[in-house]
């Protein structure tokens, strides 16, 4: 099967202007200002964008996949995340995380879930690890996790400067950035370790002393959440500056004491020094997103929404700022921090993830390898339980 998207106004993420695209067997096998049709004998689909806008399919790699939360009784454990909840938002590529919650919750559970997403349509990987110190782990060790088990790309989201955290030393930080590094070169993968950050007056200290006190290079430590609060985001923005290291705003709900996703992308395009590819964005989906009390009580709850990531977008757009100067922190700049070599844009050879946005940027039509899992804004394909649901 063959399918010739016509007149897409390209965005790869730098503008390739007025496109036909090949596509098939899951890649873009073709780009031109004008493709000549299928040959005789060949079943091909025919859709004409009219000059809509063409982007890559977004990259989450902060998702909860198995559901997160938990913090406040088991009652408040949340639902694994579904297909549909990710294809409408514009998300073809996850990686999955655990979270604050390894010990009803696991590492094999975790795997299952990123597995079957793949199963159901999406690209899947994830990390392995949680919050705690020494990490949880499928075969007893990070790095043979990372090298032998094939959707595991790092360690995540390991917790500091946060009341949740196993509190790691900075021995500890450097022994599990160390085996992400060498498990990364062993196996070819990212080697990432994925860092969430809490509210704790300590910041990002222990990842300043590991960088200068060790030899691991600075892009392995990725760390998230980091507009929480406007002391850690000026904190990671600088750090990100000194030492090329990629840092991820979580598009979450602001207070006053942080920034929205929208502003701390604004503020780091906005600065000349700062390294546009080294900034990247995630959804924190199915995550929860709690308030706690000073006695670590917690007072309110939300969950983090996928869609979180394509209302950023537009939030960016309204303030003014390019398509092609942001679209990277979704796409191509996850793509590379993560060594997913496939993802990320849209070139020839490459995976065919693609989203079709309306003029208001919402995401209509959304490919995945090849497949559309989202028509005209309505899901076409659904996870295996969503499907029992509509009967
Ligand atoms: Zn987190």
């Amino acid at each position: 099967m063959l399918t010739f998207l016509r007149n897409a106004d390209v965005f790869a993420p730098h503008p390739l202007g007025k496109s036909d695209l090949l596509v098939a067997g899951g890649r873009i096998l073709a780009i031109a200002p004008t493709l000549p049709g299928a040959p005789p004998g060949f079943v091909a689909e025919e859709r004409d964008l009219g000059g809509r806008r063409l982007i890559p399919g977004l990259i989450d790699g902060h998702v909860h996949v198995t559901g997160g939360g938990g913090e406040s009784g088991p009652a408040s454990r949340v639902p694994p995340i579904t297909l549909t909840q990710l294809s409408r938002a514009g998300i073809t590529s996850v990686v999955g995380v655990l979270g604050t919650d390894s010990t009803t919750r696991n590492i094999t559970e975790l795997v299952a879930r990123t597995l079957g997403l793949r199963e159901e349509g999406l690209s899947a990987w994830c990390w392995t690890g949680s919050y705690e110190c020494p990490p949880k782990t499928l075969t007893s060790s990070v790095r043979s996790d990372i090298a032998f088990i094939d959707p595991v790309l790092g360690v995540g989201e390991l917790a500091i400067s946060d009341h949740r955290s196993s509190q790691p030393t900075l021995d500890e930080l450097l022994r599990i950035a160390a085996d992400c590094h060498v498990a990364g070169l062993l196996s070819g993968k990212a080697g990432v370790l994925h860092l969430h950050l809490g509210d704790g007056k300590r910041g990002l200290e222990l990842v300043r002393q590991a960088l200068e006190r060790s030899e691991i290079p600075a892009r392995v430590f990725h760390p998230t959440h980091v507009n929480r609060n406007k002391r850690l985001f000026e904190e990671a923005k600088q750090m990100a500056k000194d030492h090329r290291m990629t840092i991820d705003v979580t598009a979450f709900p602001a207070d006053d004491d942080g920034y929205t996703a929208d502003a701390a992308i604004a503020r780091c395009l906005a600065d000349p020094d700062f390294p546009a590819e080294r900034l990247t964005v995630s959804s924190d989906g199915a995550g929860c997103l709690p308030v706690f009390d000073g006695d670590g009580r917690l007072v309110e709850m939300d969950i983090g929404r996928p869609r979180a990531l394509i209302e950023t977008l537009a939030a960016l757009l309204a303030r003014g700022l390019e398509l092609e100067r942001v679209l990277p922190v979704f796409t191509s700049n996850v793509a590379d921090l993560l060594r997913l070599s496939n993802k990320g844009r849209i070139a020839v050879g490459l995976d065919a993830d693609l989203v079709v946005l309306s003029a208001s940027h919402e995401p209509v039509d959304v490919m995945a390898r090849g497949r559309w899992l989202v028509r005209d804004g309505a899901p076409t394909a659904f996870g295996t339980f969503e499907k029992a649901a509509r009967h």
